[in-house]
């Protein structure tokens, strides 16, 4: 069912893969799914959306079809760049069994990545947290022990939470991709587009209050955008209905250390969002 009102079109960044009709359609059916257990029950129709569904006889050598007006209480979706004080379909509660997601993930064989790495790095935390990290990749540390965050990145990280009155054990942790690239190389759009699905299922599960996007590939990814994280750090992003701050990765702040304060206002910025 598409509404004809608020006219939202769905915008994402182009996926890897996406000549490969395959995986345009496995992608597709990703987002829907995630979006299905959002309880978003129809999009809204935006110019591109209504071409797509009511082609012209210029465009598809067919006649044009008026869409259907529809009424009633259906939710709509918001861009997962739209401004944080827009009105995004809340997610309140969590939706779906994390052990379910974790025990599909078990031994997954999706993506080329799991041919190097030695364990699979689901994530780790509370349940209903207040606060979701979610890093770019996992790292060597990671891989070896099954645990995300760990080594002096880690560390910082959890000197991090502490700082703003988060102890580590609070806060759900995990990766974009769950399995260590090889030679700690950042992984393929294909397999960031392979392991995707899980992440937002993971998102509905645990239905954090607030999301930290630790890198640019996990921040580009979760708001659909090919803006620089320098853009996009410093200020509230709506990622499906879930407050998202953008930041930079303890492994970046390692090598640039003149990025740390910044990272600090990022960080204050969630701190006053919780307390609200
Ligand atoms: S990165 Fe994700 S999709 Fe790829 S093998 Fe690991 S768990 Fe599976």
């Amino acid at each position: 069912m598409v509404e004809k009102d608020t006219m939202v079109p769905v915008k994402r960044e182009a996926l890897p893969g996406d000549n490969d009709l395959f995986t345009l359609v496995r992608n597709a059916r990703n987002f829907l799914v995630y979006h299905h257990l959002l309880g978003i029950k129809s999009y809204p129709a935006g110019p591109a959306l209504l071409t797509f569904l009511h082609p012209t006889p210029n465009t598809r050598g067919v006649a044009v079809v008026a869409p259907r007006k529809t009424t009633g209480s259906a939710r709509q979706f918001t861009p997962a760049t739209s401004p944080d004080h827009d009105s995004p379909p809340r997610q309140t509660q969590p939706i779906g069994d994390l052990a379910a997601v974790q025990a599909e993930l078990e031994g997954c064989t999706r993506c080329l990545l799991h041919e190097k790495r030695h364990t699979l790095i689901f994530g780790e935390g509370k349940e209903r947290p207040r606060l979701m990290v979610i890093g770019d990749w996992p790292g060597t540390e990671d891989d070896c022990v099954g645990r995300p965050f760990q080594g002096s990145g880690g560390e910082m990280l959890t000197n991090m939470l502490k700082a703003i009155g988060l102890p580590r054990e609070e806060v759900y942790i995990t990766t974009l991709v769950k399995c260590l690239p090889p030679a700690d190389r950042p992984p393929t759009r294909d397999e960031i587009a392979t392991c995707l699905s899980f992440l937002f299922q993971q998102i509905a599960a645990l239905a954090p209050s607030v999301i930290c996007a630790m890198g640019p590939l996990a921040t580009q990814t979760l708001l659909a955008t090919d803006q620089p994280l320098t853009r996009l750090r410093g200020s509230f992003h709506n990622c499906h209905g879930v407050a998202l701050m953008p930041t930079f990765h303890p492994r970046f702040l390692e090598k640039h250390p003149e990025m740390k304060k910044a990272t600090w206002q990022d960080l204050l910025l969630i701190k006053k969002k919780l307390a609200k």
